[in-house]
């Protein structure tokens, strides 16, 4: 597991092609050594728990800091709406590429 292919999000077997064709939508198998993304139905479940972890690190702190800060409720909620417009894609693309590549590193075929 390479953290150039990780940040990168390549293929955890060639760390060459991209794991990724779209913001959300991915490449089913790699473009450069045909290694099968989807390994099985339900593959990804454990990203979601990942991803549900970043999401956690990055909200818990932003409410505690606003509501400390007196901003009312409806702006907390309209700033963490605009904060998870940009980073639930990013989460999402992570946890799924760092998955992967979890899985590969210690279950190789
Ligand atoms: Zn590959």
């Amino acid at each position: 597991m390479s953290l150039n292919a990780v940040v990168t999000q390549r293929c955890p077997k060639c760390e060459d092609g991209k794991m990724f064709k779209g913001i959300l939508k991915m490449n089913q198998t790699c473009t450069h050594c045909g290694f099968k993304f989807e390994r099985e139905e339900g593959y990804y479940t454990m990203s979601i728990v990942i991803a549900n972890f970043f999401y956690a690190l990055i909200v818990a702190p932003t409410i505690l800091i606003m509501t400390a800060l007196d901003v009312p409720i409806w702006k907390i909620a309209v700033i963490l709406g605009a904060i998870s417009m940009v980073v639930i894609p990013l989460i999402f693309r992570l946890s799924r590429t760092l998955w992967l590549h979890f899985d590969f590193a210690t279950h190789r075929e």
